[in-house]
């Protein structure tokens, strides 16, 4: 573990900040700013977050709120009434029962994985979670102290995950396992057999199995299927299951840090625990407003979807044309870009490169202003790929993916071109 120094004082090795990996995304975003600074026009196809505003009626509970009712503490796992519109949105949208005291609001889905994990894995224990995933599974991991233990997604079937891959690495340490559909960074929605043989995986090996289903509701083809619909009633009361939900995606409200989880009355008992502890509770006019989204009008839901659909359609269409369609996401709103060369599959960049998407994306935005995320940031599994994220607006995207298509197709012609290449080493990789 690194021992940092500040002018001659010993830092604290145990300090929790230094077990965290670094970000890369934050030298890249440092590149962006200077650019934006200097009065350059970025495309910015990085962020996870929707295009869209926050629908009016949600925001007018929360103004109604802050005017009209004593903004106090609550209770530390959320209001009542909220959780009883919680219980009814888990009945139809994840098709499963579920009483208001299995709920626990939180800050974002973010905080609903920090609770999970903090009450459930400590020192010692390891944790199975998607290669490509969401990249805050490892460093919230290395909050906890539990060792972090990839699994593969495989890119031949739309990045589903292996199974026998998963077989091969859970130990007698193994204590939980991460799944994330609709996931993030592929948009894979898993197929009821998928999630059904993962359930099964999750029962053989007497393992916790934690569900991330922050977009649920952002589904085009196929169904979302949640794995609590597929347990007995025996194994949700003993809890093997944790629910994590969020309405940043669904209802545009990335900003408000709302989101909820789901987990057996034993385990939710710790879990208001760990919650309390945190943050005591969260903001009342946010909670006013996330009950504003379930009880009002879905159609804003639909609406979103749709926009959402129909850029990855121009996405997978536009890829189509350039030759660099891989595959096709059935949820979420983000799609891997393949920037390997097309006539051997060698890396994009220099082939000595560990994390050629970091170089590409490094020159794609010092060369072409256009900021994605690299694959590296998800895992080994995509350090070939870049992620793009389809909550920009359409011709902000089609824009963006051309000029990686046409950046791939320079570099392939003259391999060599390009001198952020030489800076690829600033942005490291995890
Ligand atoms: N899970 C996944 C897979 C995500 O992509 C995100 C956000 N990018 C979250 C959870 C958490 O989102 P939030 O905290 O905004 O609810």
């Amino acid at each position: 573990m690194q021992q940092g120094t500040s002018e001659g004082r010993e830092e604290p090795d145990q300090g929790l900040w230094q077990r965290l990996p670094p970000n890369p995304l934050a030298a890249l975003r440092q590149v962006a700013e200077e650019q934006e600074r200097a009065g350059q026009a970025l495309l910015r196809l990085e962020i996870g977050e929707p295009s869209f505003r926050t629908p009016p009626h949600i925001i007018a509970a929360a103004l109604a709120s802050l005017q009209e009712e004593a903004q106090t503490y609550g209770p530390s796992c959320g209001w009542p009434w909220l959780r009883e519109l919680l219980a009814e949105k888990i009945r139809r949208v994840n098709g499963y029962e579920v009483s208001p005291a299995n709920i626990g609001v939180t800050v974002g889905g973010t905080g609903a994985v920090q609770l999970a994990l903090l009450a459930t894995v400590g020192e010692g224990d390891e944790v199975l979670l998607p290669n490509p995933g969401w990249p805050h599974y490892y460093r919230q991991l290395a909050i906890t102290g539990a060792r972090p233990v990839p699994y593969p997604l495989d890119p031949a079937s739309g990045w589903l995950p292996d199974l026998p891959e998963l077989e091969r690495r859970v130990s007698a340490r193994t204590r939980l396992l991460i799944v994330n559909s609709p996931g993030n960074p592929t948009g894979a929605v898993f197929p009821r057999e998928v999630v059904a043989a993962l359930l099964d995986f999750a029962r053989r090996h007497r393992l916790l199995l934690l569900s991330d289903e922050c977009y649920d509701e952002l589904v085009f083809e196929g169904e979302h299927v949640s794995p609590a619909t597929l347990l007995t009633p025996a194994e949700r009361e003993r809890g093997i299951f944790i629910g994590v939900y969020s309405f940043s995606k669904t209802y545009a409200m990335t900003g408000w840090r709302i989101g909820y989880l789901v987990a057996s009355q034993t385990l939710m008992r710790s879990l208001s625990q760990v919650l309390d502890a945190s943050y005591t509770s969260l903001p009342l006019a946010t909670q006013r407003a996330a009950a504003a989204a379930l009880s009002g009008p879905q159609d804003c839901v639909a609406q979103m979807r749709s926009a959402y659909r129909q850029r990855r359609d121009r996405a997978v269409a536009l890829l189509k044309r350039y030759g660099r369609y891989e595959y096709t996401p059935h949820g979420a709103f983000y799609i891997l870009v393949n920037i390997a060369s097309k006539r051997d599959g060698r890396q994009h960049s220099n082939g000595s490169d560990s994390a050629p998407s970091s170089a590409f994306a490094l020159e794609l935005l010092r060369r072409r202003n256009v900021l994605v995320v690299p694959g590296s940031l998800f895992g080994s599994r995509t350090v070939n790929h870049v992620r793009v994220s389809l909550g920009a607006e359409e011709e902000t995207i089609e824009q963006g993916l051309s000029t990686i298509c046409e950046l791939c197709e320079e570099e392939e012609h003259a391999p060599g071109v390009g001198e952020a290449r030489e800076h690829s080493e600033e942005l490291g990789q995890h």
